[in-house]
């Protein structure tokens, strides 16, 4: 049950689209709609190709001998007293990711993780601590939905990539995830309530432009100026934000979608008056919208939250100078389900 590919040679089938399940069957003999049958029956949460009772024994006992539904284990769930739940899920090779329901008066949002462990270093995260193990197949990333659905039987609608990793640095992936998850043959989870946060790889954010342009865009900023931004976020060493603005201008052109910035206030580092006024200017007359968000705090970073009424303060600037601005409510603090708290098992969150 939860053999993965990594362990057993077998193929995932949470990390094929319909169509790839189409070819498949018509590769084992079988017309194409056993394919969409099959694909349906995946995303139902089916984990036993038993239970798939509409297709084929020949079709199914040809499946067995390449095919799995590839499970991870539940190591940890942990719930928080606001209703949120984190999950750890163990992938077949040892790794772990972390996984978060949030419950919204309007649906359950699951914020997924596309990657275990991250490369992009940023100084206030805890999911780079460790550095990048690997990326997750589009499966793994697949199978953090279908298992908390299981594991609540409640069903899911909205979708964050806001765990650990940098989704545009597991590009195919997080396009086949996205594409599978779409699907109207399964979850049928709509693009429009779905979003990917990126740290700033330019010339992703303009191919996600192109290839998905209804899917919402967040993009981590956290600085104004690229001198700040350089020490706490590395990854402005490659992109400064002389280009990453006009990246954002030229996706929200494209797309007619209102890029989302986050900006985490950390005392003594981007909360001075000095930054706001910069931040206003930045993005004066874009099609944006501003998170503050109060920043969580990560014992080894030793960086500290500037605290709540400096980030009202921060909203109401930004919004008085024709900038839109709301403070990010902070779910699953207690569990350590908050942003930029995920991380690989390490037994800090023990
Ligand atoms: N790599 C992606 C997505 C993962 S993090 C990105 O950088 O956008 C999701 C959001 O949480 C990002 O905006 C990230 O900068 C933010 N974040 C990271 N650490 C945080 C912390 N300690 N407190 C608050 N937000 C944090």
């Amino acid at each position: 049950m939860n053999n993965t590919m990594e362990t057993t040679g077998l193929k995932d089938l949470r990390s094929l689209t319909s169509t790839e399940m189409q070819i498949l069957a018509e590769n084992l003999g079988q017309k194409k709609y056993r394919g969409r049958q099959l694909f349906s029956w995946v995303h139902k949460g089916t984990i036993s190709f038993r239970e798939m009772s509409d297709l084929p024994e020949v079709f199914i006992s040809s499946l067995f001998d390449s095919y799995t539904i590839g499970r991870p284990s539940l190591i940890r769930h942990q719930k928080s007293k606001d209703g949120t739940e984190k999950f750890l899920f163990g992938l077949g090779d040892g790794n772990a990711v972390e996984s978060v329901l949030m419950r919204y008066k309007y649906g359950n949002t699951v914020c997924v993780s596309s990657q275990a462990g991250c490369r992009m270093g940023c100084a206030f995260c805890a999911s780079g601590i460790n550095g990048l193990a690997r990326n997750l197949t589009a499966g793994e990333i697949v199978s953090q939905v279908l298992e908390i659905e299981l594991a609540t039987g409640e069903r899911v609608s909205r979708i964050v990539v806001m765990g650990t990793g940098e989704p545009f640095d597991n590009y195919d992936n997080l396009l086949k995830f996205i594409n599978i998850i779409h699907d109207p043959l399964g979850k049928n989870i709509s693009m429009r309530n779905i979003t990917v946060s990126t740290c700033g790889l330019v010339p992703k954010i303009l191919k996600f432009a192109d290839d998905l342009p209804e899917t919402g865009l967040a993009v981590s900023l956290h600085a104004p100026n690229d001198e700040l931004r350089r020490k706490i976020m590395p990854v402005a060493k490659s992109y400064s934000l002389d280009q990453l603005i006009p990246a954002c201008r030229e996706y929200a052109k494209k797309t007619s979608r209102r890029i989302t910035f986050e900006y985490a206030l950390i005392a003594g580092v981007n909360d001075g008056d000095k930054e706001l006024k910069e931040l206003a200017q930045l993005l004066r007359g874009m099609l944006c919208h501003v998170n503050i968000i109060s920043l969580n705090e990560v014992n080894e970073t030793g960086l500290k939250s500037a605290g709540r009424r400096r980030a009202e303060e921060f909203k109401d600037y930004l919004n008085e100078h024709g900038v839109p601005a709301t403070v990010r409510r902070s779910l699953g603090q207690d569990i350590s389900g908050a942003c930029g708290q995920l991380r690989l098992e390490t037994g800090a969150n023990s």
